[in-house]
């Protein structure tokens, strides 16, 4: 999963920026600051823990996060995922996580109708977006890998007396976690920071957040939200105590094709194309990191007026979303914990 120098780039960037809005908070209070970087799932990750119990927790958190990303590899021939992309339909035992991953994604998969679908992977592919030779595809090509979706006829058993899974994919399809492995990334590091016994600490997985308690001085943290327009920027912080920020957006991979036409990275499962409405980002704001990268994918392809009908139907989350003519909505659970910081953007909230 190769990706071009610019996009590492400005990926790094992205950490950075989270890192950097973090950086006057986290060094109030007087517990001990323990800090890794990591490379892994094609982004660069910060993890920080705060307290005696600092290094036990990232040596476990940067555990899970490497095993996931072994396994979730779908170009990688020992990864579970490749394994179940090549079972020609027959069952495939999987751990908890990709169960976790499967079963949430399916949640916003009928939701949403279809706007968050893993199965859309030979298209992801087909634009280039996996090995970064980009490609814009004729329409013969769209329709064939459209009539590979199967998202809707992949089974997942569980096995409760023994507490394993198993996944079953119809022949020729092929899934991947792009849109919800590092949300539940973080949830897993988050969790086995937690089980070593920190109760502070924070992660960030590119422009991804989740956070372990609040600040070793009690008070909430400040995430920076990245300005769309301008990577290097940021447009705004939320205040949050323990909780993921996940944001989608169409700056974060994209090319340029010879007519001057950018495409990006999110594909709108309904049309085979990348989805074009007004965003240009959504950052979800839920306890659970793994849902909330599944919606921030989902919200996406639905658009802002979709999006809020989303959330007024089913909840459960708080949503900053920005479009192109520079507006920024949030919902109304953010009224007081958004702060806007860059006054070329007009903020609104929404009921
Ligand atoms: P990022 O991976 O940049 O954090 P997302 O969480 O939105 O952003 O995931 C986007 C990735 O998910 C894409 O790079 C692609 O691999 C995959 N993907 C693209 N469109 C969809 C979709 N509609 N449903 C599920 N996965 C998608
Ligand atoms: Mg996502």
């Amino acid at each position: 999963m190769k990706k071009s120098r610019k996009q590492l780039i400005s990926r790094l960037i992205a950490a950075l920026l989270c890192f950097a809005a973090l950086l006057p908070l986290s060094g109030c209070g007087e517990a001990k600051k323990t800090q890794k970087e990591i490379f892994a799932m094609d982004t660069l990750m910060t993890l920080t823990a705060y307290g005696k119990k600092g290094e036990a927790g990232l040596a476990a958190a940067e555990a899970v996060i490497t095993s996931m990303d072994k396994m979730l590899d779908p170009e990688l021939p020992t990864s579970t995922v490749y394994a179940i992309n090549n079972a020609q339909g027959a069952a495939v035992v999987v751990p908890g996580q990709i169960a976790k991953m499967l079963s949430t994604a399916r949640t916003v998969y009928d939701q949403s109708g279809g706007a968050l679908d893993l199965s859309i992977y030979p298209l992801v592919k087909r634009w280039g977006f996996i090995d970064g030779k980009y490609y814009v595809p004729t329409d013969e090509e769209i329709s064939a890998d459209m009539g590979l979706l199967c998202f809707d006829k992949l089974v997942l058993n569980s096995f409760p007396s023994s507490g394993s899974y198993s996944v079953t994919l119809p022949a020729g399809g092929q899934i991947s976690f792009g849109a919800v492995a590092k949300g539940c990334a973080s949830d897993n590091a988050i969790a086995a920071m937690r089980q070593a016994g920190v109760t502070s600490g924070i992660v960030t997985l590119g422009g991804n957040v989740q956070t372990l308690g609040l600040k070793p001085d009690g008070s909430n943290w400040n995430v920076a939200i990245q300005d769309p327009n301008n990577t290097a920027s940021f447009l705004g912080v939320v205040s949050v105590g323990e909780t993921a920020v996940i944001t989608s957006g169409s700056y974060q991979r994209n090319f340029t094709d010879l007519r001057g036409k950018t495409w990006h990275h999110i594909i709108n499962p309904a049309t085979g194309y990348p989805s074009s409405n007004s965003l240009v980002s959504v950052s979800i704001i839920c306890e659970d990191g793994t849902l909330a990268d599944c919606l921030s994918t989902a919200m996406f392809v639905l658009g802002e007026n979709k999006a809020l009908n989303y959330w007024r139907t089913y909840g459960g989350f708080e949503m900053i979303m920005v479009t192109s003519d520079n507006r920024i909505i949030c919902t109304k659970g953010l009224i007081e914990k958004f702060t806007l910081s860059n006054q070329s953007y007009t903020l609104s909230f929404s009921e």
